[in-house]
């Protein structure tokens, strides 16, 4: 399978560079040439088969023609040691719980799946006699990120990840899932804040000096295997929503920030996935919605909000869900819509739907599960995703409930740790000069 640019100036790229790369070399976000549709008989059996079954029957549909099929399995396998049930939430709102991996979010399964991938693809294929990773990892992070592609990349052999956090501006459950962790994974606390993080992770990826040192990659969700495989998660909704004889008018509600998720949902739409119609939930930050509804696409910068992961004021996915459906603002809207809640409305609907039901949302599924609740039709059943466990937004979800929430004892392990990080100032120079070292 060849990959291509949405910008349309870099040339066609394969597998392996797309994922070693990351950015296509005109900036743009490569996509792949087809998209293959899924076997009928995939569909009639779904309901039968496990979410591991499901995955690696997807991925074969998008990877299977680059990478040896058995070690596609392992890697899927390897990538999936849990579960994402749907639960019921009331009357036709269901929700797919994404919260079940080793961060309790949904970015793990990208980023366990393109560690692997990555490790398969540089394994070998480099010197390594000197003990030095073939490949290194930078990551910038205001939270969620850092600790989806620590944990994900963590004891992944020939690959170095660097995390780099604004200092005392994550949580503290957050910052103990990066920096206890030792191994290939490095915590470098940066004096300032995320923007400036970032800059430091843009700035080493264009220095020459620095590339001809070592080899650098980024692991965010402009990444195609970290994107993709988020594809599995809907195929296995579907699936459990088909042994459930509710799979006929599904509309699928994704919380969104940089809209990988989303994009990925929408792939598995053009795979053949029977759902209905999509709804992208966002919070204030509303550029998406604004552009289903004007077809101007406005970026601005992002305002923080409660549901943190999704302050994004120019969501880097737009460019391939624009691409998928040809640039056509009308195809657009006739498969997505959207919706966008205020900090007081997620509020309001985070304790009405504990309230009504006793099912404890975070900041980010409650957007989905007001925009089913607005936006669900006479026959419809809605699926929304909880993209994060409550927990990790402790504070605010009971100062707004007014009742305790319990860590699981996965993330409560990670606080025993002993943290450890680099302190780092903003400046590049100080930065380079570290990893020249290294
Ligand atoms: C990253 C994240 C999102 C947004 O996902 P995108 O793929 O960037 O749209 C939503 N919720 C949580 C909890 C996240 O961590």
């Amino acid at each position: 399978m060849k990959y291509y640019s949405t910008n349309g100036k870099a040339p066609m790229a394969d597998l392996q560079k797309a994922v070693v790369k990351g950015l296509a070399e005109d900036r743009g976000l490569y996509m792949p040439e087809r998209i293959n549709k899924m076997p009928k008989e995939f569909f009639d059996h779904i309901q039968e088969m496990s979410f591991r079954d499901i995955a690696y029957n997807v991925a074969s549909a998008f990877f299977g023609e680059d990478v040896d099929l058995d070690a596609l399995k392992e890697l899927v396998f390897d990538t999936l040691p849990f579960e994402c049930p749907v639960v019921k939430i009331k009357e036709n709102i269901y929700t797919l719980e994404l919260f079940h991996g080793p961060t309790l979010a949904f970015k793990d399964v990208g980023a366990r799946f393109m560690a692997r991938l990555l490790r398969y693809f540089t394994s070998g294929t480099d010197t390594n006699k000197t003990g030095k990773s073939n490949i290194n990892v930078l990551v910038a992070t205001s939270g969620d990120t850092g600790s989806a592609v620590a944990n994900g990349f963590l004891g992944v052999e020939g690959i170095h990840v660097y995390v780099l956090y604004p200092k005392g501006k994550v949580s503290p459950i957050q910052e103990c899932q990066f920096t206890t962790l030792g191994k290939n994974i490095t915590a470098i606390e940066v004096d300032g804040v995320f923007d400036d993080c970032q800059a430091l992770v843009k700035n080493a990826f264009m220095d020459a000096e620095l590339n001809a040192h070592m080899k650098l990659t980024s692991a965010n969700s402009i990444n195609v295997a970290r994107f993709l495989p988020q594809a599995f998660y809907y195929f296995n909704a579907y699936a459990q929503m088909k042994k459930l004889g509710l799979a006929d008018n599904l509309v699928m509600c994704v919380p969104s920030g940089n809209f990988g998720n989303i994009c990925a949902a929408l792939f598995g739409h053009e795979m053949g996935l029977p759902i209905k119609r999509f709804i992208a939930a966002n919070n204030a930050n509303d550029i998406f919605y604004q552009y289903l509804q004007t077809g101007k696409y406005e970026p601005k910068p992002s305002k923080q909000t409660l549901a943190n992961a999704m302050d994004v004021g120019d969501p880097s996915n737009f460019a391939r869900i624009y691409d998928l459906y040809g640039k056509s603002h009308e195809r657009i809207t006739s498969v997505i819509s959207g919706a966008t809640y205020s900090d007081d409305q997620i509020r309001e609907t985070l304790k009405q739907c504990y309230d009504e039901t006793g099912y404890i949302l975070d900041p980010h599924g409650t957007c989905g599960y007001r925009a089913l609740q607005e936006g669900l039709k006479a026959g419809e059943i809605g699926v929304f995703c909880e993209t994060a466990h409550p927990a990790k937004f402790k504070d605010t979800v009971e100062a707004i409930i007014q009742t305790e929430v319990p860590i699981p004892d996965r993330l409560a392990a990670f606080m025993k740790g002993e943290k450890k990080s680099v302190p780092m100032t903003k400046d590049f120079a100080d930065f380079k000069t570290y990893l020249l070292q290294q």
